[in-house]
């Protein structure tokens, strides 16, 4: 049996791991673009801040494929799947055959329009190649722009200020972290995050960089001018698929998967970053780009394409940050549409910056979003994976001396 995974990230590693487990003698090839052996992607912001050296990223040693008996194929993209022929094309022109494919992906920064994106010291922040640059050019960085709010530019901004460089983050929506965090939650981490010294703008998007060769302005959509010597774009990701051919595989934010992480195309699976599953909380299809997501269904994916069928229970979203003395945690639905199906109670202590706030659907919980409280965040992530039907009075889930046995029901 020859197996081929597209993508040496933590989902691709993790299903060869499964398939050698189960199949010791087939032949597993892992083609990467990336240069560098497997590393812990979401540490490159912690490299940034200078709380890690980059020698501390990797998830394997060097003898990892070998040890496997992998055949890697490093620094080669993928251009194409020829899923009759059931071969893969890399870009030199060779064609890589598989009897089981795997595609891991993950996914790329999402693009900004904007003139002046050529200019230096404009950076994305997704590898651990585009952190090496960062890390060169911030010797002669003094202020900074971060365009986007979400968990990417968060992490950004936030290793550029422990840099001490004066940051700005620009964010088009109404606060930071919006697909971790609600509206309230968001706006006590603004506070903390301005009180900190980050200038943070709302509703603010850039249209041009100028400068000559380097950068050093942006233009905002309302004419203002922001001077910045560096500017790190992290308008969140879109699943990597340009090589996927989507009249042959379903795709539509993601890679449509199975409960067995198999796409339409039989023996083609998909997991990670690129793949779009069941999402526990919502019920329906997502795309949750989380580290713990893909690990699980990369094991996944492995295991049922060395032919032992194990089905994925779903993903669920879910973040823990600590923001210089804040903590956030946040799991499943945060922000319910009006008139849906969600039935939402919050506890705010202001004084204490303490949040609390729990979604429901029916009887279940369905999400949450703990600020400075988030002791039983665990619990509730267990309430939303196992759909424990919750029938005491709401309120005791949002004491903080909530546990499992607050659940049963009171004698009398
Ligand atoms: C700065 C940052 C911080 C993060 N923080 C967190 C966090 O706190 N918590 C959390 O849960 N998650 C976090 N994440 C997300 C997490 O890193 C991803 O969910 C996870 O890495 C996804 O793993 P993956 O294997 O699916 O994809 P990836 O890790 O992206 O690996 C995919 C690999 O495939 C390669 N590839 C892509 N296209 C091709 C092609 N055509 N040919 C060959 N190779 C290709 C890519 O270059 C890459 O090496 C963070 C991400 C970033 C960037």
């Amino acid at each position: 049996m020859s197996y081929v995974i597209i993508g040496n990230g933590v989902a691709g590693v993790h299903a060869a791991e499964a398939i050698r487990r189960i199949d010791p003698d087939g032949e597993i090839t892992l083609i990467g673009d990336e240069l560098f052996p497997p590393y812990c992607r979401p540490m490159i912001s912690l490299v940034l801040e200078g709380a890690v050296t980059p020698d501390a990223l990797p998830i394997r040693n060097d003898r990892f494929y070998d040890d496997l008996g992998i055949a890697p194929i490093l620094g080669s993209r993928v251009e194409d799947i020829d899923v009759d022929n059931r071969t893969v094309k890399i870009a030199n022109g060779e064609t890589v055959p598989f009897d089981k494919l795997l595609i891991a992906s993950g996914a790329d920064p999402r693009p900004i329009k904007a003139e002046g994106l050529d200019l230096k010291n404009i950076f994305y922040m997704r590898t651990e190649g585009h952190v090496r640059s960062m890390l060169t050019a911030l010797p002669k960085v003094q202020k900074a722009l971060v365009l986007g709010g979400g968990l990417v530019g968060f992490k950004a901004a936030y290793g550029l200020m422990r840099r001490g460089i004066a940051t700005t983050m620009l964010i088009r929506s109404g606060h930071p972290l919006s697909m971790q965090v609600d509206a309230a939650a968001g706006e006590l981490v603004r506070e903390n995050l301005m009180g900190r010294g980050l200038d943070v703008r709302v509703g603010a998007s850039v249209t041009a960089f100028e400068g000559r060769g380097r950068v050093e302005r942006a233009v905002l959509a309302d004419g203002t001018t922001l001077s910045c010597d560096m500017a790190v774009i992290g308008k969140g990701v879109l699943p990597a698929l340009s090589f996927v051919p989507r009249d042959k595989i379903g795709v539509d934010l993601g890679v449509l998967v199975d409960a067995h992480q198999e796409t339409g195309a039989k023996g083609i699976y998909a997991a990670g970053d690129a793949a779009e599953s069941t999402d526990i909380a919502r019920r329906s299809r997502w795309v949750n780009a989380i580290w713990p997501e893909a690990v699980d269904q990369g094991r996944i994916a492995g295991m049922n394409m060395a032919g032992r069928a194990v089905a994925y229970p779903g993903s669920l979203s879910r973040n823990v940050i600590r923001i210089f003395d804040m903590d956030v945690m946040s799991g499943g639905v945060v922000t319910p549409e009006t008139d849906s199906v969600y039935d939402v109670i919050h506890f705010h202590d202001p004084k204490r910056k303490r949040y609390r706030k729990l979604v429901f659907r029916e009887d279940r919980l369905a999400g949450f979003v703990l600020v400075n409280a988030v002791e039983q965040g665990g619990v509730m992530l267990s309430l939303i994976r196992s759909e424990t039907p919750v029938v005491v009075p709401r309120e005791r889930l949002a004491a903080p001396s909530f546990n499992w046995s607050t659940l049963l029901p009171r004698a009398g």
